[in-house]
Formats: C-alpha cells, structure tokens, sequence
C-alpha cells in the first residue's frame, strides 16, 4: 500500500495543547450529508512519522499498513467536503501520534463510509437535552448545535463537560458564545484540575449531577420522559452516570429498542 490511497488533505490544524488539536481535513470528492453526531473513519500509512512528543510502541508495526481508527465529526452534518475533528493524542498509541505530526496541506486518508447511532433523530421535539462529555466526547455535540441549533427553540439544550485544566476545554468560546445567544442554552464546564484562576465548577461531573444543578440551573427535570441524555467519552463517566439514570428510570437506546440514554463510549 502507497500513499495514492490517500484522498484528503489538511486545511487546518489548531493545537489546543502538545495533546489535543483540532484537525480540519478536505476530502479529494465530497461525501452524503451525514447526520450530525456520527462517525467517520480516518487513517495514515505506518510509514509517516510520530509526532516528537510521543513514546515509541514496543510492539513495532510493519511498514505500509493503513492505520484507522474512528472519530465522531465535529463539524456541521452539511459540510461534506471538509470535515472537523477534536482529537487527543494517546502518546503510546500508533495513529494518534502520526496525525499530531500532520501539518497544513498533508495527505491523509479518509473513509467514504458516515456511521452510527449517535444523534437526534429520535428525540422527540419538545424533549429537552442534555449532552454529557469528557474530554474529546465533546465532537459530536458540536456537530449536533452546529448543525440543528437553530431548530431547537423551545426545548432546552445543556452541555456538561468535563476536563482537566481550563487549556483542554476545547470549543470553550463557541459553547459560551452560544450561551450568551440562545437563552434556553446552557453549558456547564467543570474541571479536576483548576487553580484558583478559575472561577467555574470543579470536580467530577457527577458531583454536579447529584447536586442538581440541571434542575436548579437550567430547570431541566431528570425525566426520561421529558429529557433525552446523551453521554460520550470516559468509560467511568459513563458508568457512574448511567447508574445515576437508572434511578429515574432511564433507559438505554439501541437500534431496536428506544430510550431516552444515548450513549457512545470511546
Ligand atoms: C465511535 C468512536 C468515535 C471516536 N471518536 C473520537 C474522537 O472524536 N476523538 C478522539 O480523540 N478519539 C475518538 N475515538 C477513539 C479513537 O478511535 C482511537 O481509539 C484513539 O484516538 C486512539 O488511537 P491510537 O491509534 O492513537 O491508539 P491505539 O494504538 O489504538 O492505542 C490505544 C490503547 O492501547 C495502548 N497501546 C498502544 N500501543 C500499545 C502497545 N504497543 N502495547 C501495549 N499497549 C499499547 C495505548 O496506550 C492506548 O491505551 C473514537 C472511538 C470510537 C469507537
């Protein structure tokens, strides 16, 4: 395999931290409107170079393979030449540190397949939502507000992120331009690792659950009725947030059941 399988190229990249970026890439043909929360497929020949900040794998991987991996798009499900992603680099892991080492107008390789099950489609118009992320879980939820913001006036939308330090909350200026715009927007950062520079919520989101700050907040009830969850990211947040759920009778969506728990683990 040869780098002519590649079929895009890097217009942007902005990094957030020597480990998180946001890459914006623009595919050789355009693809299907896609439905916002989805995801893709991107990869990079073995070959290419690992970023300087990373750890060399102890298991080497053999020349010419296409390393792929998924990531949920962040940009608007009607851009279908160029496309958003908000990536973390796993320092030991072998297609992140390539991608931290592309810089503007480099090749890369993109699936032509959209996929997943992650999105709004069921929920119902007058349902509130309330989108839970850590870290780079966030991707989806900026494609949901880019793309259907607008449609959702008189339901209730909330995003609870939660991060490290205040440099990891990615998206931070868009989410507080969109609350400053759209008065039934609310968006909740909280951080483990603040100093006294930040005036915001600390610690786990699940504090801020049990506090009932979505209800005293944003008067949003916790009624799988009523309000549509979406969790993306860590493995425990989800865990403990689901258990969290359980107790007001949420249940899990899936292909062939609904519920009001949407959930996509990374
Ligand atoms: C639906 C979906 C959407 C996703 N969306 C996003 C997104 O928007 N943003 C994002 O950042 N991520 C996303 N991910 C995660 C992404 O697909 C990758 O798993 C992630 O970026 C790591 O890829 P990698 O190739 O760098 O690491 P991998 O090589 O896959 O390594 C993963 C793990 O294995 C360990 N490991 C690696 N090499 C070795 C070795 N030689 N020996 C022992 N252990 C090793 C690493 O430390 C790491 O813990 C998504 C995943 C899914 C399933």
């Amino acid at each position: 395999m040869d780098s002519s399988i590649y079929n895009a190229t890097v217009i942007g990249k902005i990094l957030l931290t020597p480990d998180l970026m946001i890459l914006r890439i623009k595919t050789d043909e355009p693809r299907n409107e896609f439905i916002a929360g989805q995801y893709t497929t991107i990869g990079l020949l073995s070959n290419e170079e690992r970023s300087a900040n990373s750890v060399v794998t102890i298991e080497p991987i053999s020349d010419n393979l296409l390393i792929k991996r998924h990531y949920s798009i962040a940009s608007a499900k009607h851009e279908v030449s160029e496309f958003e992603f908000y990536i973390s680099q796993v320092k030991s892991g072998q297609l992140t540190p390539r991608l931290f080492n592309l810089t503007q107008g480099r090749r890369m390789w993109i699936d032509t397949k959209i996929q997943g099950l992650f999105h709004l489609n069921q929920v119902p118009p007058n349902c509130d939502i309330v989108m839970i992320a850590t870290g780079t879980g966030l991707a989806p939820y900026m494609s949901f507000l880019r793309s259907h913001l607008q449609e959702h006036r008189t339901s209730k939308l909330a995003v609870v992120h939660g991060a490290a330090y205040p440099w990891d909350l990615g998206y931070y200026s868009e989410l507080r331009f969109i609350e400053k715009n759209f008065d039934n927007f609310y968006y909740f950062p909280t951080l483990l690792k603040a100093d006294s520079t930040w005036s915001g919520l600390t610690g786990y989101i699940e504090k801020h659950l049990d506090d009932n700050i979505l209800q005293n907040q944003a008067k949003i009830e916790i009624n799988p009725n009523k309000t549509h969850f979406f969790l993306c990211g860590n493995p425990k947040m989800i865990e403990s947030v689901t258990n969290y759920l359980n107790k007001f009778n949420f249940t899990i969506h899936r292909n062939e059941q609904c519920g009001s728990l949407h959930i996509e683990e990374y």
